[in-house]
């Protein structure tokens, strides 16, 4: 059984093109409910914890000051196969292989500009929830006050 949730960046480059909206619009519209939302600008110390897996990629340096460059949005999304769903709703990381009617194919300009990012595993989404939400739990688990 897949998990619930999975965590989404609108990145700079969809942000920087008024997109926002288009692509909650789709997140949406595919099933999603989001749970938990933030703009916030990334550090070049964040990114470079956030990419930390791509370390060791030719890209990396680009890609952390490419997300630290800009306003995003980050989100918490709520689905039944939640992880798996968004990347098909995603498409593939290079927009000239994305499907037609994902958000990379209509909004990602090219593999270093892909407008969204996604989880790619539960165990992922679980860690980079707590990371921008650590009061996520807190908060969905209080008690109504009246
Ligand atoms: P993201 O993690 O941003 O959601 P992804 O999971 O589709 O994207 P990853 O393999 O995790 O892809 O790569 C992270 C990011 O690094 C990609 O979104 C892309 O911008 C960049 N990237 C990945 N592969 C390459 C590559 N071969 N050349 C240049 N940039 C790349
Ligand atoms: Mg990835």
């Amino acid at each position: 059984m897949q998990g619930k949730y999975t965590f989404s960046i609108i990145k700079p480059d969809a942000v920087r093109a008024n997109h926002i909206g288009s692509i909650l619009v789709m997140i949406e519209k595919a099933g999603f409910s989001i749970t938990a939302m933030s703009m916030l600008q990334l550090t070049q110390i964040v990114a470079a914890h956030f990419y930390a897996v791509h370390a060791d990629r030719p890209f990396y340096k680009d890609l952390c000051s490419f997300i630290a460059s800009g306003p995003i949005v980050a989100m918490v999304l709520e689905k039944d196969n939640a992880v798996v769903d968004l990347r098909k709703l995603m498409g593939a990381t290079n927009p000239t292989e994305a499907a037609e009617g994902t958000i990379r194919k209509a909004f990602a300009t090219s593999i270093d500009y892909n407008a969204i990012h996604g989880s790619d595993s539960d165990q992922t989404a679980a860690s980079e929830i707590s990371f921008f939400f650590p009061s996520r739990k807190l908060l969905v688990k209080q008690p109504a006050i009246i």
